[in-house]
Parts: C-alpha cells; sequence; structure tokens
C-alpha cells in the first residue's frame, strides 16, 4: 500500500473517531483500524510480500499511521470520559442551599425529669442521695419496719414473693433500714426508685416510682416534717399550694399522717382531677416508730425522725397532663414525644 493511501486511511480514522458518541461505540471503531483484524494491521502483515526497498518505507509508514490513529482514539476517549462526567456531575447536582433536615433530638423520660427535679430540691436542702436493692429480704422490706409475718399490712401491699423467700421491694422504705443500720444519726437522706406491687388498674401498675425522704437527729418534730413537705410541695405545685394531713395508721411510722395538697387545677371550684374534692392525695409520712429506730440499732429515747414517701409518677402524670400511667411506662414514642 502506498503511503499516501495510509495518509487517507489516517484522516478517515480522524473522521470516524470524531463521530463516535460512546467509549462502547469508540472500542469499536478503533478495533477497525488498530485491532488484530484492523485495516492496518493488514498493511503491516502485507508488507512481507512487497519489494525489500519498500518495505522499510512502507512499514514505517504504517507505524506512524497506527501511532496517529492511537492518539486520535486516545484523545477521543478522554474527550468521551469528560463529556460524561460533566453529564453525571450535571444529573446528581448537589443543591448546597437547601435546607437540611434536623436530626431528631431525644429526650429524657418525663419521669426521669421529674424524679431529677425532687432529689435537687432535697439535695439544696442539705439532704443525701440513696439507693437500695429492688430485691429485697423479707426482713428489711417487713420486718425491721414494724410489720410482723402476721401483719395485715402485708397483704394491703399485694407483695410479688420470690422463690428463695426474697420480696420485690413493695416501698423504698427498705433503704432507710440498710442506711440507718450499723450507722449513727445525724440522717437526712432521699431515696428514689422502681417498688412492686400486684396491682394493676387505669391509676396503678404493678411497677411504679416513690420517692421516700427521711431525716432523724436529737431534736426532729412533726414541725420540721411539715415545714420541709411544703417547701417540697411549693417547689413541685407553685407558691400557692396547701397542704393538709389527714392522720392514718402506718406500722412504720407514729403518728402517722396521710398527706394531700390542694388541686392546683380547679382554684377550690373542685374539677375532674381532684374528683371536685379540691384535694389530691400525695403521699405518706410520720415520726419514725420508735421500734423501727431500735431495730437498726438507734437510740429511740435520744433520736427522733420522721420520714415520707410519694408516687413520682403520678407528679410526673399530673405535671404532663397524662390521664393514665400505663401511658408513662409503655415506652409509646407517640405520647413520649408530647411531652
Ligand atoms: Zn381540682
Amino acid at each position: 500500500m502506498p503511503t499516501a493511501d495510509l495518509d487517507a486511511l489516517v484522516e478517515e480514522a480522524r473522521a470516524a473517531i470524531a463521530a463516535t458518541e460512546s467509549p462502547d461505540d469508540l472500542t469499536r471503531v478503533r478495533a477497525g483500524y488498530l485491532g488484530r483484524k484492523g485495516t492496518i494491521a493488514e498493511v503491516l502483515r502485507g508488507i512481507g510480500k512487497l519489494a525489500p526497498e519498500e518495505r522499510s518505507q512502507v512499514g514505517a509508514a504504517a507505524n506512524t499511521a497506527k501511532r496517529r490513529v492511537e492518539t486520535l482514539a486516545d484523545e477521543r476517549r478522554a474527550q468521551l470520559e469528560q463529556r460524561a462526567t460533566l453529564q453525571s456531575l450535571e444529573e446528581h447536582r448537589l443543591d448546597v442551599t437547601l435546607a437540611g433536615a434536623a436530626p431528631a433530638a431525644g429526650h429524657l423520660h418525663p419521669i426521669t425529669r421529674v424524679m431529677r427535679d425532687m432529689v435537687d430540691f432535697f439535695v439544696s436542702l442539705g439532704f443525701s442521695l440513696e439507693e437500695g436493692p429492688e430485691v429485697e429480704t423479707d426482713w428489711h422490706n417487713f420486718e425491721a419496719l414494724n410489720i410482723p409475718k402476721d401483719h395485715p399490712a402485708r397483704d394491703m401491699q399485694d407483695t410479688f414473693y420470690l422463690e428463695d423467700g426474697h420480696v420485690l421491694r413493695t416501698h423504698t422504705s427498705n433503704v432507710q433500714i440498710r442506711v440507718m443500720t450499723g450507722r449513727q444519726p445525724p440522717f437526712r437522706f432521699v431515696a428514689p426508685g422502681r417498688v412492686y406491687r400486684h396491682d394493676l388498674s387505669p391509676r396503678h401498675s404493678p411497677m411504679f416510682n416513690q420517692i421516700e425522704g427521711f431525716m432523724v437527729d436529737e431534736r426532729v418534730t412533726f414541725a420540721d416534717l411539715k415545714g420541709v413537705l411544703l417547701a417540697f410541695g411549693r417547689h413541685l405545685f407553685g407558691d400557692d399550694v396547701e397542704l393538709r394531713f389527714r392522720a392514718n395508721h402506718f406500722p412504720f411510722t407514729e403518728p402517722s399522717a396521710e398527706i394531700d395538697y390542694s388541686c392546683e387545677l380547679c382554684d377550690s371550684q373542685g374539677c375532674k382531677m381532684c374528683s371536685g374534692t379540691c384535694w389530691v392525695e400525695w403521699g405518706g409520712c410520720g415520726m419514725i416508730h420508735p421500734r423501727v429506730l431500735e431495730r437498726c440499732g438507734i437510740d429511740a429515747q435520744r433520736y427522733q425522725g420522721f420520714a415520707f414517701g410519694m408516687g413520682i409518677d403520678r407528679t410526673a402524670s399530673r405535671r404532663y397532663g397524662i390521664p393514665h400511667l400505663r401511658h408513662l411506662f409503655e415506652g409509646d414514642l407517640r405520647v413520649l414525644e408530647q411531652i
């Protein structure tokens, strides 16, 4: 093949390569010229049949043509790839001016918030935080608190018994016993935690949270108890709240009282939340029974103390307007996220 024809071949290849629109297209066209069965390979194969004086000239020209077509194909491939990249960038354009989606932030459970608020209040009065086990011995939960085996208060508390004779604590008062045993007054402690009773209704749950507070020293009186509880009530329900103490009986305190606070919702008119009475049950309290102090090894002639306990969940349900306690325990995010 004369060298002029090779130039024409390169020009033809240039046009064909320029007309390709995709890498696959280009691969196919390139193979038509440069492949094993391509036009240029054919020329190179034909060199052997040429006259010896022509061979080197045609061979050199064919190799030059081969390199030119290779260069043209490489340039076109780079162009096509760049075009594909630009096209992809255009299709997947990222609008950085769009407003972002805010991630959902979690929050503490309403019971945890109320519990921490209560503990913070007592810490500000100089009380310390104590905790005790939820699986408790009969002695710590009942006997030491002046509730012997045959005492009717055991039935009132609907106890969960374990097979080995332990109980799920029915109140946080076990912490009182654990703190006082082996230590000497003065004591000022607050103990929040879970307690368990075999009871289920809209107003009751078999597991609920209680906070217990107690103070023991040489001259602690019922007036101190009332003062502490009034300050606590004002902290939780506002400065206008009033407390009412109704005489009651608990085995572990003497005298004992139930505490009500004035309904903060109805302004002395009576409403659904207080069943029209203007008072809401809050908890129990009293002066620690001398027998309880003695069981813990404390001289009841020298020391007196008060103790009180109330439900945390009911306080939380009132604060956040949740009608049924179980809504607080079901872990339903639709409810909890509204709070
Ligand atoms: Zn009311």
